[in-house]
């Protein structure tokens, strides 16, 4: 898997925030928090989550359970993603 993020005149905690926010697109299907194709759909700009665009870098458990659902998807597929 590989992608590229453009970045101009951001903090490293902004980078790290981004980075944060696209593997969760990219590594664990996550969806905007207000996105019509997200389980629970809600107004853009209004969470302290990390799938909002808000600065946010909360997750909501229904986020962690697909993460964890593609962490062991991996795993059976015989990667060896590692977590802690
Ligand atoms: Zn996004």
């Amino acid at each position: 898997m590989c992608g590229f993020v453009f970045l101009n005149n951001v903090s490293a905690d902004g980078v790290a925030r981004i980075a944060a926010h696209e593997l969760g697109h990219g590594a664990f299907r996550l969806y905007h928090t207000f996105s019509s194709d997200n389980r629970y759909i809600l107004p853009e700009g209004t969470t302290d989550n990390l799938m909002d665009y808000n600065g946010g870098t909360a997750l909501y458990k229904y986020q962690w359970d697909y993460i964890m659902f593609y962490i062991k998807k991996l795993n059976r597929s015989g990667l060896s993603l590692r977590y802690s």
